[in-house]
């Protein structure tokens, strides 16, 4: 063995733990290890999960005008409005109309959430082509929101799926509270990976997994995820976050990491959780694209008719918008910049 090669045998005991203490050496085995997906599916929850946490009633040619703008943007899945009693969500009850005002374009998919059969059969009647239906992974907040625990609230869905199946509808799921609840507070990720695999069972062709008040941390999503995956192949997951502690951009990217690659979002950062007082809004639909597009992933969005959109919708509702991007790019048009 020459001199140098004896230091280097010698050295190697230092270095070696250096550099990763350092992470010098993981950051690179991590750099080339992380993939994102070259392409991410956002799904538009603004007209429904936005709109719906509003209490003044928006009048139905705005919602209209706002779902046709958002199609016009290149978004190809909008959840257009629920088909929930007018006494639980009075801001829904022109579900049928709104339905049926909007110009439907091709290849656009424009669901809607059903809570129950009857909810089913009144969105068949305008011809809705996928609904959605929902499980909480926190038994508390079952019970709080829809009055009853979390396997009644699946048993329920067993007959909208069938009924969705004998008529060609897709069905989409979506678990709330992936990680917190503002009744239980911290919830354990195995609650979250039995009612994904149960929603998928039934045969929701894809689960999201929504942080309804915004509390996840990367932390607590790695944990969520790595067990939901076990049970659910990526290929059918989503992911919602809320941006109530700023983290649900950080939280989408982790979620990519993962694999999963499709991100549900809300215009003008629209919405929170009639539920949950706490939650503020969503994940605006404008930052996720920008942020996206930064990272060279592709959405097929217009970034500025997004913008419009956010920023249409908050003028109506009398007020700025909440998406960072939006306002930035009004502030820009209106200095000149
Ligand atoms: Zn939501």
């Amino acid at each position: 063995m020459t001199s140098l090669a004896r230091s280097c045998f010698k050295l190697r005991g230092r270095v070696i733990p250096y550099l990763f203490r350092h992470r010098l050496v993981s950051n690179i085995v991590r750099g080339y290890a992380t993939k994102y997906p070259s392409e991410v599916r956002v799904v538009e929850v603004g007209p429904r999960d936005g709109l719906q946490n509003e209490s003044q009633f928006v009048p139905t040619p705005v919602k209209v005008e706002l779902i046709n703008m958002l199609s016009r943007s290149g978004l190809r899945q909008i959840e257009s409005t629920a088909f929930v009693s007018p006494k639980w969500i009075p801001q829904m009850a022109d579900n049928q109309q709104v339905m049926r005002g909007i110009t439907k374009r091709p290849g656009v998919t424009y669901s809607a959430l059903v809570p129950n059969l009857k909810g089913l059969h009144s969105a068949m009647e305008v011809g809705v082509q996928e609904v959605a239906i929902f499980g909480a992974a926190s038994e508390t907040f079952s019970q709080k929101n829809i009055n009853c625990s979390i396997q009644e609230s699946l048993k329920r869905f067993e007959e909208v799926m069938k009924v969705s199946k004998e008529n060609n509808i897709k069905v989409r799921g979506y678990v709330s509270c992936v990680v917190g609840c503002p009744y239980e507070g911290d919830i354990t990720p195995g609650a979250v990976s039995e009612v994904a695999k149960a929603l998928c069972d039934m045969g929701c062709y894809e689960v999201s997994l929504g942080d309804t008040i915004g509390v996840g941390k990367r932390r607590t999503m790695v944990a969520m995820l790595e067990e939901v995956m076990r049970l659910v192949p990526v290929e059918r997951l989503a992911i919602h976050c809320h941006d109530t502690y700023g983290q649900a951009l950080v939280n989408t990217v982790t979620a990519m990491e993962f694999g999963i690659s499709v991100v549900d979002a809300s215009v003008g950062g629209l919405g929170g959780c009639p539920y949950a007082l706490n939650a503020t809004g969503n994940l605006a639909t404008e930052d996720l694209v920008f942020m996206l597009h930064g990272m060279d992933v592709n959405t097929g969005v217009d970034l500025n008719h997004l913008v419009d959109a956010g920023v249409y919708i908050n003028q109506c509702l009398g007020r700025k918008t909440k998406s960072r991007v939006g306002e930035a790019h009004m502030s820009r048009q209106s200095s000149g910049a």
